[in-house]
């Protein structure tokens, strides 16, 4: 404590000057690799880390029935530990364009949290589950190549699961096969008997085929009193 015993003549205010200046980008990324909890320095996806200059990404385009206009969905990545044994990319922003305004501020506010949530790290993998299991209540479409879609969103929820299988966050389960080798000769068995030769156009399932509740896709044929799924190999009777 200092004591005053002279008068006091002359006073100015301090600003304060102990604010931090401003941290570069370098020492950010410093910060995040101190935070690794492992104690490596590999650089995990963090909500702190800066964005480059440039990102690279893909566009995906959405044609649905429901609107005239297309959608054109972008998902940015970043390459993180470029270089290192541990360079591995992930989701870093989502943009959605299209010439249709009539839901801009719902397709604004979706963008901008699915981006928070990629930027945010950890396991972004369940944000697919989520938009798939969004059902448009005026019922949702059928997209070319009969797999049956329940809204726009989970249309969205379709690409960006597309999207983290391509760049391997996310492993697509494998058909054994086993699997493979029963659903083409069930399909053979099914032409063969009904002379449907004419039904399969380049990879499409037969008319009147229905619809498989496990993968969306207008699929089952009925046979021997056995649905099966032409697309997945979902059966009832093994
Ligand atoms: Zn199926």
């Amino acid at each position: 404590m200092i004591k005053i015993d002279k008068k006091i003549t002359k006073f100015r205010v301090d600003k304060p000057t102990d604010a931090a200046p401003p941290k570069t980008a370098e020492e950010r990324k410093l910060e995040v690799i101190e935070r690794n909890k492992d104690g490596s320095n590999v650089i995990q996806m963090h909500e702190k880390l800066e964005r480059p200059e440039c990102l690279v990404g893909s566009t995906y385009k959405i044609k649905t029935p429901v609107s005239d206009h297309a959608m054109y969905v972008t998902i940015n990545d970043i390459v993180l530990n470029e270089g290192t044994e541990h360079e591995h990319r992930r989701p870093f922003e989502v943009f959605i364009n299209s010439k249709n305004l009539d839901h801009f501020q719902w397709i604004v506010a979706l963008t901008r949290i699915i981006s928070a949530v990629f930027r945010k790290g950890g396991d972004v993998t369940f944000l697919v589950d989520e938009l798939k299991a969004v059902f448009d209540p005026r019922g949702g479409y059928w997209q070319p190549g009969g797999k049956f879609m329940p809204s726009i969103i989970a249309e969205l929820g379709y690409v960006i699961e597309k999207h983290l299988e391509t760049i391997g966050l996310i492993k697509r389960p494998e058909m054994d096969e086993h699997r493979i080798k029963m659903i083409q000769e069930k399909r053979d068995d099914y032409v063969a008997r009904n002379k449907q030769q004419d039904a399969f156009s380049r990879g499409h399932y037969p008319d009147g085929a229905q619809l498989c509740s496990k993968c969306s896709t207008a699929a089952v044929i009925l046979m021997d009193g056995c649905r099966t799924c032409l697309n997945c190999g979902d059966s009832k009777c093994g």
